[in-house]
């Protein structure tokens, strides 16, 4: 990758995007191609050719995706099947008609199956069934994994995919129906503390167990394997670091300074129980993540609190 290629980061208001804008930034990249979803609706098959056709991006970050909590997941689900997968096509497939030369496509770690042996290796991919409450935007990822491999094997075309664990940070969702737990547990205490109660509310039964990874550590995986990385297999980026919600929870009761009575609500659903990544790929090739969880969080309610806290009308 060259300072002047030109470069398309589809999605880059939302999390994952802006962090890897913010690290080419930083890099000195600055033939950057950005587009609002306002100004284009990537499940819009011919506006998405036009502007490949337009713009002939070198490379292409697609971190695009409709995304969300648990509950999001289940209760949207035609939409996170049908928005993923038209988002993915459109794009993996005007970059192969515009002869981009390397596209990198982010996934989830929800593709691996609900009972899957942990670390998930790249390998247990399609082992077994997936987990219920988010299975159609699972297959979506499949879907982009599939066809960045197939447009590999049959066009040449120099497309990866890369996985990532639970992500938090920076330009992340804190509304409470939509969110990750991370995002809604911050939001949670803050919240709590604000308005002078002792009590929390946590989603299932606290057991979960749960990998999370600083959207920053994931941009600089995600510059590294574009830098490095050619092969047709997806790859795996986590912190290695898991925790289980209820822990989870008493470090950020323990980080925003609240220690507040947990009750759990188990009506809501637990999902799959554990969820860790097996890194030893990406290690190998040499990266592994900086941030610590702690750290992490520290920096991510001091976000909250400068930009978030105001915006948000309970
Ligand atoms: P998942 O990793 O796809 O299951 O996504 P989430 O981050 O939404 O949920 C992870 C776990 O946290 C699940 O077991 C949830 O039930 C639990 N959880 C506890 N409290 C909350 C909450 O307030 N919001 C969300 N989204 N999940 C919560």
């Amino acid at each position: 990758m060259n300072q002047d290629d030109k470069i398309y980061v589809a999605g880059h208001n939302g999390m994952v995007g802006s962090a890897i804008l913010r690290k080419l930034k930083a890099e000195g990249f600055h033939n950057l191609e950005l587009k609002s979803s306002q100004e284009l609706d990537l499940r819009d098959q011919n506006a998405v050719r036009d502007f490949f056709d337009d713009v002939r991006p070198d490379y292409v970050f697609l971190a695009a995706a409709k995304v969300g909590g648990i509950l999001a997941n289940d209760t949207h689900r035609a939409e996170f099947l049908y928005d993923n997968l038209s988002i993915q096509n459109n794009v993996i497939h005007s970059s192969y008609l515009s002869k981009v030369k390397k596209l990198l496509f982010l996934g989830s770690s929800c593709i691996y199956p609900k009972e899957c042996p942990q670390p998930m290796k790249e390998d247990y991919l399609l082992t077994g069934k997936l987990e219920p409450t988010n299975e159609p935007y699972a297959i979506a990822k499949i879907a982009g994994i599939k066809m960045c491999d197939s447009y590999r094997d049959q066009y040449g075309c120099n497309f990866i995919s890369v996985m990532p664990s639970n992500l938090y940070g920076p330009n992340d969702n804190y509304d409470l129906k939509s969110s990750h737990v991370l995002p809604a547990l911050i939001r949670k205490f803050h919240e709590s503390k604000s308005a002078g109660q002792n009590k929390v509310t946590v989603w299932g039964s606290g057991n979960p167990l749960r990998e999370f990874l600083h959207v920053d550590d994931l941009a600089t995986a995600c510059m590294f394997l574009m830098k490095n990385y050619n092969e047709r297999n997806f790859i795996n980026v986590g912190s290695g670091e898991e925790i289980s919600i209820r822990d989870l929870a008493n470090l950020i009761a323990d980080i925003v300074g609240h220690q507040a009575t947990i009750e759990f609500d188990s009506t809501k659903p637990d999902g799959t129980l554990r969820k860790i990544m097996s890194n030893e790929r990406i290690n190998a090739l040499g990266w592994e993540a900086k941030i610590s969880l702690r750290e992490g969080i520290e920096i991510a309610y001091k976000e909250y609190l400068d930009h978030h806290n105001q915006e948000i009308v309970p």
